[in-house]
């Protein structure tokens, strides 16, 4: 449907034009009717969906007549990351460019006396965190009586993160004759409860989520031990053909340690992590968008939601241990039709993890096994030879040259570029294959601990 036939205002319309946008994506066709109608909306969409304009166009328009006054915001906007709310800001900049509108931005890690005095000179939009925004309401440096739109956006995210209780505070100091739109991916039994007492009458639109990831995505677990993690998978990014990929971590901690190990390794390397400032983050993710660097290192909470590129590959360093997260993980690749790989690092601890993982896409994930090693932790002596053995391979050789020198090859040669300990030889071009027989895997050093996940159809 063309933008045009949603009742938007010419100044509006003209900045969506200029954007390019050529028609509106079918949550935008349905809220946005609903929004300029005044009426509460629940909007059922991913992140990726064009949620935002969906929320931000109609209220360009709403907020079009009348003037905000000093501490006192029109709209309030929560959002859960301060990467989503600088990305709604700066949608309200793009689409609101032809009509004159004052916005603060209240976000951690931003200075707090320049978001007071914008908001002591009074705007019409407030975009926050509730973190930021609790400590402004508490100081009585915002008064939240003059708020006609009220936006909760992404609020499944928002209950993961254990905001419900601060939104609730907030809430409880906006006006009772409000309109409030509340988007989120999934509608968990807490979401619906805050629905029913924050929205009046909420009308529900809703969109299909895309095809899930673990349909188009190529999947791969590698087997690895703890102390060479990191050697494997340097191994297999110098095999695959990574145009540029994302490497999850669990822990903030190790986003440091493996950012500071690629790095070593001379590759083309950012981080994310929620510990960072802001203006830290904002530079990561323009030099990873440009592609200044090939590779973010990053966490679940610093990633999820962002509008990133498109990347080749997903490797996940850590196995995520909400399955959840893997869906989000492996949906940063493999978008509209286009080839993607995810590979995943499986360590003996990771078994139960694993097997929930597979559990909830409904399928195996096929072993990468040409990439796999023991999964029994190295003694250290023997860890400190190999490790020197594997610095010396490496060394010196710029990225393009060790990758196009990793790729499986029949002579033999790439068997030199591999972590050793390796448990299947490498074939050129094979497809890596999950082992069938458990006899054969019995050979691999498990013994009869070996996790249940690895036994093809024999999951407990
Ligand atoms: P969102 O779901 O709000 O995170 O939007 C995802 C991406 O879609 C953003 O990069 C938007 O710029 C883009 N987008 C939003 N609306 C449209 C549209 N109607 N046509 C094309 N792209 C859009």
């Amino acid at each position: 449907m063309k933008f045009s036939d949603l009742g938007l205002s010419e100044p509006t319309l003209k900045a969506v034009r200029d954007i390019g946008y050529e028609e509106a994506t079918p949550i935008q066709e349905q809220a946005i009717p609903q929004i300029l109608k005044r009426s509460d909306v629940i909007g059922i969409a991913q992140t990726g969906t064009g949620k935002t304009a969906a929320f931000t166009l109609p209220m360009i328009d709403i907020l079009a007549n009348g003037r905000a006054k000093a501490l006192m915001p029109r709209t309030l906007i929560l959002s859960p990351t301060r990467e989503l709310a600088t990305q709604i800001a700066d949608c309200f900049t793009q689409y609101g460019k032809y009509q004159k509108l004052n916005m603060a931005l209240l976000i951690g890690g931003e200075s707090m006396i320049e978001q007071e005095r914008l908001l002591s000179r009074g705007v019409d939009v407030l975009i926050a965190t509730p973190g930021r925004m609790i400590d402004l309401t508490e100081r009585g440096r915002i008064l939240l009586r003059a708020v006609q739109v009220f936006v909760l956006d992404e609020a499944d995210r928002m209950l993961d993160m254990g905001f419900i209780p601060d939104i609730e505070k907030i809430a409880a100091k906006l006006p009772t004759m409000r309109q409030t739109l509340l988007f989120s991916a999934t509608m968990p039994p807490e979401i619906k409860a805050l629905a029913k007492k924050f929205m009046r009458f909420p009308v529900e639109v809703r969109v299909d989520p895309p095809m899930s990831p673990a349909e188009t995505v190529e999947q791969f677990f590698v087997k690895t031990n703890t102390a060479e993690k990191r050697e494997v998978l340097r191994s297999v990014i110098r095999a695959e053909d990574v145009k540029n990929a994302m490497v999850f971590c669990n822990r903030k901690r190790d986003v440091d340690i493996l950012f500071k190990s690629f790095t070593k390794h001379k590759f083309s390397v950012a981080a994310l992590h929620g510990d960072m400032l802001q203006g830290q983050r904002t530079e990561t993710l323009a030099a990873f968008r440009d592609g200044a660097a090939q590779i973010l290192v990053c966490s679940d909470v610093a990633a999820r939601g962002l509008d990133l590129p498109e990347v080749s590959h997903v490797f996940n360093f850590d196995v995520p241990v909400n399955p959840e997260d893997y869906i989000h993980r492996i949906g940063r690749t493999g978008r509209a039709g286009r080839s993607g790989r995810a590979f995943t690092f499986v360590t003996a601890e990771d078994f139960k993890a694993m097997a929930a993982i597979e559990k909830m896409i409904g399928k195996k994930i096929p072993e990468a096994a040409e990439f796999s090693v023991s999964m029994d932790e190295p003694p250290p002596e023997k860890r400190r030879r190999r490790h020197r053995g594997g610095a010396r391979r490496g060394h010196g050789r710029p990225d393009g040259e060790k990758r196009a020198e990793g790729k499986p090859s029949t002579d033999g040669r790439a068997e030199e570029k591999k972590p050793v300990r390796r448990e299947a030889a490498p074939k050129k071009g094979a497809k890596p294959e999950r082992t069938h027989n458990r006899a054969e895997q019995k050979k691999t050093a498990f013994g009869d601990s070996l996790p249940a996940f690895m036994l093809n159809g024999k999951k407990s």
